[in-house]
């Protein structure tokens, strides 16, 4: 485990981080060693971090809280240490750090409810949809379509808001990210904690649900990797929000186990085709009405 003054010197000057450990100990020079440490650990937890990107009242965007930790010397003495354990928040950093690198942070930024166009009324029911969405946070939400059809930016608003709400939504791009699982199958270990992430994500988001480059066949291996995460979000009922170019019949017709289980998740399940004047038409419910 890391020193409080490394850990403190990471999210602060090193001089600062001194500081308030001298400030810690000058303040508890009359108590117990047990009060002494919750003393400390009070200081540091009162102390702002400068992490950014994301507001925590918890850690004070410190990414870590402090707690005293009883322990014993070989002599059988009592010990009271300050340790610093990682925050919830942390998780949610990381993931925001991973959406930045994968362009999503802008699109958050862009792709927002208030920038939500709702001049027709697939668009309104789009957007009372997503809003429900997000209060039960429960099902899955399917939006498919074609491009332009505005799927990316509900389902992005859908992701910033749920991060407000101190959720921690990981996201996928479904092409680039089931190639990284594939090439991590050589090594177990990747291999398994990297399609953990993603099966056990709280809420995934999957963006271009089987979009393949130049409309290439979706392969067997994509198939079988896609499986593992649908299923296991399936038999443990892990809110997931998906879009995707093709209908939930199209993806039954490239296979049936992953459509069904879509398509008895997902609640909604939207699709919007244009016709070739770019007049959208959309389904709710059952797509085999298109
Ligand atoms: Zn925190």
């Amino acid at each position: 485990m890391d020193s409080i003054q490394a850990i403190m010197s990471r999210i602060m000057s090193p001089q600062r981080a001194e500081e308030i450990i001298q400030r810690a100990r000058k303040s508890s020079k009359e108590l117990t060693p047990r009060e002494r440490a919750e003393q400390e650990a009070k200081v540091f937890n009162s102390t702002p971090g400068k992490l950014i990107d994301y507001e925590c009242e918890k850690c004070m965007n410190r990414g870590y809280i402090y707690r005293v930790k009883a322990g014993e010397t070989p002599f059988g003495q009592v010990t009271y240490d300050v340790v610093a354990c990682k925050c919830d928040c942390m998780k949610i950093r990381d993931e925001l750090h991973r959406m930045q690198n994968s362009g999503l942070q802008k699109l958050l930024k862009r792709y927002t409810f208030e920038s939500y166009k709702t001049t027709s009324d697939w668009q309104k029911y789009v957007k009372d949809k997503a809003y429900e969405y997000i209060d039960k946070c429960s099902d899955w939400f399917f939006f498919g379509g074609q491009p332009g059809c505005g799927k990316t930016h509900i389902c992005t608003a859908i992701v910033g808001a749920l991060l407000k709400k101190g959720k921690a939504p990981k996201y996928m791009l479904w092409q680039d990210d089931i190639t990284k699982i594939k090439q991590a199958s050589s090594n177990l270990e990747v291999y398994e904690a990297l399609i953990n992430s993603y099966k056990q994500a709280e809420i995934l988001y999957i963006d271009d649900f089987f979009k393949t480059r130049r409309g290439d066949f979706v392969s067997t291996a994509d198939v079988n990797a896609t499986f593992k995460i649908i299923n296991y979000r399936y038999n443990e009922g892990l809110p997931t929000v998906i879009t995707s170019e093709l209908s939930l019949e199209q993806i039954s017709q490239i296979d049936e186990a992953l459509g069904s289980r879509i398509s008895e998740m997902a609640n909604p399940k939207i699709f919007i085709k244009a016709d070739k004047n770019k007049n959208y038409r959309f389904t709710r419910g059952n797509e085999n009405d298109v």
